[in-house]
């Protein structure tokens, strides 16, 4: 399935993503309505990582623009104190957004936004605390199909067909589960098994320096660097990665030159696109791999 990516992501400044196929949105930083004008009427979810301001502050106007009884639904980490004030202050402010859902998530949880396509909440640690609390987190978009059980494999549609009047379709189909996309939003690069065999992930790369020194990142919160992501996609089966959040202290050209060093490195031959810092991207998969 081919989709249709827009996005803006520089480090301490705004992150969105929004994906038109699905009507979802990745994060909620500002300039999302004024780059989107009115394709935002297509964002039935919203999926939010983390609490930082340049996660969230789009989210007013969003909501203004598009509030509707029931939508948006606005999934956010449950321990995050932000969003309950956040959302008392919107419905407040602007009382016909009254109706939007606000929904505290964690993982473990799966989300149904389509017949055949759930999100999962998968935990990260950006923001140190214990285990428990779950206060940042990064999305999995899961395609789930039915499948025929192999031992069910001779039998004629015919034979199927009455099968399932008598005993209902799940006596003999098994459900298939498919990654189609992750999300890392704002985290250290960490397990990369959450990630393996998926087709399109979205990592935040906000340093190209891995000997960046740790006081100068923005509340302690925890990023990654560039060669870390890099390793540890060599090391599992991602179909595309989408590479954003850089630094804003970087140019383009240095960006460029360091993700084309470590393609070079690490021998990653998957098409690796960015975001870089300051521009909007529409629809990012069209764009020429920076790797090609
Ligand atoms: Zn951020």
């Amino acid at each position: 399935m081919q989709l249709t990516i827009t996005g803006y992501s520089t480090a301490l400044f705004s992150t969105w993503y929004f994906i038109e196929e699905w009507g979802i949105l990745f994060d909620a930083g500002e300039g999302l309505i004024s780059a989107l004008l009115q394709k935002s009427r297509k964002i039935d979810h919203v999926f939010i990582s983390h609490a930082d301001r340049d996660h969230i502050t789009g989210l007013l106007q969003f909501n203004q623009l598009n509030a509707r009884p029931g939508y948006p639904i606005m999934y956010y980490p449950k321990d995050a104190g932000s969003f309950p004030a956040l959302e008392a202050f919107s419905k407040k402010f602007d009382p016909q957004v009254a109706r939007t859902v606000w929904t505290p998530v964690t993982e473990g949880d799966e989300i149904p936004i389509a017949k055949d396509l759930l999100v999962k909440p998968l935990r990260n640690g950006h923001v140190p605390v214990e285990e428990h609390i779950i206060k940042s987190l990064g999305y999995m978009v899961v395609q789930t199909r039915k499948k025929l059980r192999p031992e069910f494999a001779h039998l004629s549609g015919e034979q199927l067909r009455q099968l399932a009047e008598q005993q209902g379709r799940d006596s003999f189909s098994m459900e298939v589960r498919e990654n189609l996309f992750g999300y890392s939003g704002d985290t250290p690069v960490e397990d990369g098994a959450k990630w393996d065999n998926t087709r399109i992930l979205i990592h935040e790369a906000t340093f190209l320096d891995n000997g960046e020194p740790v006081k100068t990142r923005d509340y302690g919160n925890k990023h990654s660097c560039l060669e870390e992501v890099m390793e540890m996609v060599s090391s599992i089966h991602i179909g595309q990665l989408i590479l954003g959040h850089f630094s804003s202290r970087y140019s383009p050209e240095e960006i460029d030159r360091a993700i084309k060093g470590l393609c070079e490195k690490y021998a990653i031959n998957i098409p690796v696109r960015r975001v870089l810092p300051g521009e909007t991207v529409h629809d990012l998969l069209s764009q020429p791999p920076i790797n090609r």
